[in-house]
């Protein structure tokens, strides 16, 4: 091996394991509302072990809370208004620089297996299998470097696994470092679990949230009565829920007329139906046609049936996360058996949070806490101390310069997010920043209107241009947000302070909102 390749190698290699929707209450090293549920019943253990074994950031957040814009600022480094993805349904400008095209210049080989989301052909990746807009759980679809689509049979999670381990073992080019992603579907809308998962957890009650039933008052904003999220409301029976005729006696024509329209209906469900095999739908029905049986025998109304769709929608997403979670314990066994352990950094993290019932919502969007922050955990060899627990608030514009700063790959000036690298190392920088900015551009499927705000280590201010509604909380002193104190008096110079700061944030980015 020449010089040059062998200094290539010493270079850490990165997996970057990403996921869609996982929330913090449901991550078992996190300290939220569901730690003891999560740990008791196993749902992370490969994660918490990741955690332990490296470094988690307690207070990590994202810039705007949706699939497509997350992933465009953890590629650009830049807030959604520079990247020009600022909500589901833009195009991603693939011309434009991004942290994979900085890394295969530097001499990796940069591959992605999995969710995309961006609309257009991934750029900067020598090999892309990507799922073709949400992708489906069931014998998905990948589009091939953008050329073709291959069907590969199996559950998603499992699929692109393995195929990320397929890539590690037999396809790379073993004198360059990679930067591998590995980016599941899961746990996203409609939860639709791996057969081995259909009973898991159906004997157990999943706690419910304080605020399951929120009103809306405490002087929050108008608008939270008028989103498209709710258990009651907006959470599919069918599609979401899934009292559906059964699959495998049952036509694709009987399923779609099962399904009640209703504004943020999610058809996905009907889709995966159509696409799986005979032996997929019997082992389906073994589970949800007795359900649903029973279901129907209850005749529920009122709260009662929104506690049992929330119960039904919890444990989907659990039983999506828990296969998510055995192959991240795959991918780890893998690197330790391999040696490649060693010199690669290892990193879990999701586009955004969700609600699993808060506020009586499942989806995201919102600048409230359980959507603006997000998992991160990562593994650095030698460097992260293992179980560290870090409070610095970072963000999702922060990676691309992090992962750039420890590979010593130059940063272009026009990235906006800071490197967290002296985080990693064990040092507390002194400039670290002490709020962020936060953006969403509405209004989108589940009718949320446009806003932003500055989140500080302790307080949180939102505007609502369309309305000119602003919302301030004390999150030391009301976690859930449900009291908005903007207008009370005692905290007028807090408000100041805040405004001032937010002002600061949106001339530093050069950013603009939107009133729709
Ligand atoms: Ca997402």
């Amino acid at each position: 091996m020449c010089f040059a390749a062998l200094a290539e190698q010493q270079k850490p290699n990165i997996l970057f394991i990403f996921s869609d929707d996982h929330s913090l209450q449901t991550l078992g090293t996190h300290n939220g509302r569901m730690k003891d549920f999560i740990q008791k019943h196993k749902v992370t253990p490969n994660l918490d072990k990741l955690a332990e074994q490296g470094m988690y950031f307690e207070n990590s957040f994202v810039c705007n809370s949706i699939c497509g814009p997350s992933r465009a600022a953890i590629l650009t480094g830049k807030h959604s208004w520079h990247n020009g993805f600022k909500s589901n349904g833009h195009k991603f400008d693939g011309s434009q620089w991004t942290m994979p095209k900085a890394f295969q210049a530097a001499g990796y080989e940069t591959v992605i297996y999995g969710k995309w989301h961006l609309s257009t052909t991934p750029t900067g990746f020598d090999t892309s299998w990507v799922l073709p807009g949400q992708g489906k759980y069931y014998n998905p679809d990948f589009r091939v470097n953008g050329k073709k689509n291959v069907v590969k049979q199996g559950y998603c999670t499992d699929v692109v696994v393995d195929m990320t381990l397929d890539w590690l073992k037999n396809k790379r080019d073993k004198n360059k470092p990679f930067f591998l992603c590995s980016w599941q579907k899961a746990p996203h809308r409609t939860w639709m679990p791996a057969p081995r998962h259909y009973t898991y957890l159906d004997n157990v009650d999943v706690p419910e949230p304080s605020n399951m039933f929120d009103n809306y008052g405490g002087g929050r904003n108008s608008s939270l009565k008028t989103q498209h999220m709710d258990l009651e409301t907006y959470l599919s029976l069918q599609t979401d829920v899934k009292v559906t005729p059964p699959f495998a006696t049952s036509t694709l024509q009987e399923i779609k007329d099962s399904v009640v329209q209703q504004p943020s209906c999610d058809k996905s469900t009907i889709g995966e139906f159509d696409r799986m095999t005979m032996e997929q739908r019997k082992a389906w029905d073994a589970y949800y046609v007795p359900r649903n049986e029973k279901f129907r025998s209850m005749n529920l109304k009122g709260k009662e049936l929104i506690r049992w769709k929330y119960q039904q929608y919890l444990k989907d997403y659990l039983r999506c996360i828990k296969a998510l979670d055995e192959n991240v314990g795959r991918l780890m066994a893998y690197l330790k058996e391999s040696g490649l352990d060693k010199n690669t950094i290892v990193i879990y993290s999701s586009d955004q949070g969700f609600y699993n019932g808060e506020h009586g919502w499942y989806d995201k969007r919102w600048m409230y806490e359980e959507s603006l922050r997000n998992p991160f955990i990562i593994k650095y060899p030698g460097v992260t101390k293992p179980g560290s627990r870090v409070q610095q608030m970072i963000q999702n514009i922060d990676y691309a310069p992090t992962l750039l700063d420890v590979c010593g790959i130059d940063i272009p000036k026009d990235v906006q997010g800071a490197s967290f690298k002296p985080i990693l190392e064990g040092k507390s920088p002194e400039n670290w920043r002490k709020d962020l900015l936060y953006t969403y551009y509405g209004r989108g499927a589940h009718n949320v209107a446009s806003h932003y705000g500055i989140r500080t280590e302790r307080y949180k201010l939102i505007h609502f241009p369309k309305t000119d509604e602003w919302e301030m909380f004390d999150l030391k002193k009301d976690k859930n947000e449900m009291t908005n104190l903007y207008s009370n008096p005692e905290h007028k110079g807090k408000v100041q302070e805040l405004k001032k700061g937010l002002k600061g944030l949106l001339d530093k980015y050069d950013v603009e909102v939107d009133k729709k």
